[in-house]
C-alpha cells in the first residue's frame, strides 16, 4: 500500500520499469496526486508473510518433485501468491498416488531440516556451475542474476520474496495434482498451519455434507428397516478429528457409505413396498381384469402390478393413485399382443392421462 499524506491507497499491481524502477499501480480514488508529492511505500505484512511461505514451498516442492520423479519432470510453470501455490510439471506418465505420496513425504522432510536460505547475486556462469541454480532457457536473464537456495536440496533463479529458513513455511500440503493433457500436470498445494488447518475444515464439513441427504432419507426409513452396517460407517465418519491423514480416510469411507446406502434403500424400498401393498393383495379380477384405485408409490405401484401378474393368467392391471395423478396399466405377456398396455393406457376415458409404455408397462400423470 502507499500512503499520501494520511490516506492510505491500495497498491493493485507492482512491475519494473525499464531501468529496474519499481512501479505501483494504485487507484487515487477521490485522493490528488501532484507532481513533487512524497508518498510512503508500506508492504501487506500479512499478503507477504504468506506470500514467502508459498514461494519458498513452491521452490521446495519444485525440487521434491525432481528427486521423486527425476529430472525429466519440467517444470512449466508456477504461480503463487498468499492463497496458495501451483506448478506445472511436464512429464512422460501418469503420476502415481505413491509417487504423490513420495513427494509430500521430501517436502515434510525438507520443511523439518529448517534449512536456511541463500541468496547469491552472480554472474549467470556462477549461477549455473557454482551454485547449480536451474535455469529455464527459454526466459531472458539479466547479466547478474539472483540465485536462491536452500542447501543442497534446491537452488534456482529467483527474483522473488522467501523464508529465512524452510522451516517458517511450517507445513506444505499438496492438495491435488490434475492433468491438464499433453503430458502437463499440475500440483496444486497450501502453506502454513493456519491456512491448511482452515482448508482442512472446510473440506470435512464439504464431504460431510455430502451425504446428509442420504443420513435424512435413512432416518425417514429406519424404524422399517435399520442397518447397523450404515450406522457404524455413518458414526465413523462424524468421529474423524480434522487432520491431513484423515482427509484420505474420510473420503474412503464417504464412498463406502454411499454403496451401502445404494443396497439399503433397494431393500428398504422393497420392504416398506411389500407392507404397503399388502390391504390390495386380496383383490380378485373381474373378467381378467384388476381396476383398483391405490395410496401407493410408482414403484410400489409397478410392484403390485407384478404381485398380481404373477398371481393370475391373463390379466390386465389398472392402478390409479388419484392425489399423486399417477396410473400405471400392466399386462400379462400372454395377451400383450392383443392387448397392448400402451394402447389400454392411451384410451382411458375416465382420466386424461400423458406417459408412455410398452406392449406389458405403461405409466404417466393423470392431468
Ligand atoms: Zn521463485
Amino acid at each position: 500500500m502507499l500512503f499520501l499524506n494520511d490516506n492510505m491507497l491500495n497498491v493493485v499491481n507492482t512491475q519494473q520499469g525499464p531501468r529496474h524502477q519499481h512501479l505501483h499501480h494504485v487507484y487515487l480514488n477521490n485522493n490528488i496526486l501532484s507532481v513533487g508529492d512524497e508518498v510512503m511505500a508500506e508492504i501487506d505484512h500479512e499478503k507477504r508473510f504468506y506470500t514467502m511461505k508459498n514461494h519458498s514451498g513452491t521452490h521446495i516442492l519444485h525440487a521434491a518433485i525432481r528427486e521423486v520423479l527425476g529430472t525429466t519432470a519440467m517444470q512449466a510453470g508456477s504461480f503463487n501468491n498468499e492463497n496458495g501455490l501451483r506448478i506445472d510439471i511436464t512429464f512422460n506418465r501418469p503420476i502415481t498416488p505413491a509417487e504423490i505420496e513420495k513427494i509430500q513425504k521430501v517436502v515434510d522432510r525438507e520443511i523439518k531440516a529448517a534449512t536456511p536460505r541463500e541468496v547469491y547475486n552472480v554472474s549467470m556462469n556462477d549461477a549455473v556451475n557454482k551454485y547449480h541454480a536451474l535455469a529455464f532457457f527459454t526466459e531472458k536473464y539479466d547479466d547478474i542474476v539472483r540465485v536462491v537456495k536452500f542447501g543442497d536440496f534446491s537452488s534456482e533463479l529467483c527474483g522473488g520474496t522467501h523464508v529465512e529458513n524452510t522451516s517458517d513455511i511450517e507445513q506444505l500440503m499438496i492438495t491435488g495434482v490434475e492433468s491438464k493433457g499433453s503430458g502437463v500436470f499440475r500440483f496444486s498445494a497450501l502453506t502454513s498451519v493456519k491456512t491448511i488447518t482452515n482448508y482442512l475444515n472446510d473440506e470435512f464439513v464439504k464431504l460431510r455434507s455430502e451425504i446428509s441427504d442420504l443420513i435424512s432419507k435413512y432416518n425417514e426409513t429406519k424404524s422399517e428397516l435399520a442397518s447397523k452396517d450404515l450406522e457404524k460407517v455413518y458414526d465413523e465418519i462424524f468421529a474423524f478429528t480434522i487432520s491431513v491423514n484423515n482427509l484420505a480416510l474420510i473420503k474412503t469411507k464417504i464412498s463406502e457409505f454411499k454403496e451401502l446406502y445404494k443396497t439399503y434403500s433397494k431393500q428398504a424400498k422393497d420392504k416398506i413396498g411389500s407392507k404397503n401393498i399388502a390391504k390390495y393383495l386380496e383383490t380378485e379380477p373381474t373378467n381378467n381384469e384388476i381396476k383398483l384405485i391405490v395410496d401407493l408409490n410408482m414403484d410400489e405401484m409397478k410392484m403390485l402390478g407384478d404381485v398380481f401378474k404373477n398371481k393370475y393368467q391373463d390379466l390386465v392391471v389398472i392402478l390409479v393413485n388419484e392425489s399423486a395423478k399417477m396410473l400405471v396399466v400392466t399386462v400379462s405377456e400372454s395377451i400383450a399382443n392383443e392387448k397392448s398396455a400402451i394402447e389400454i393406457f392411451n384410451s382411458i376415458k375416465d382420466y386424461n392421462v400423458r406417459g408412455g409404455g410398452n406392449k406389458t408397462l405403461a405409466q404417466g400423470k393423470i392431468i
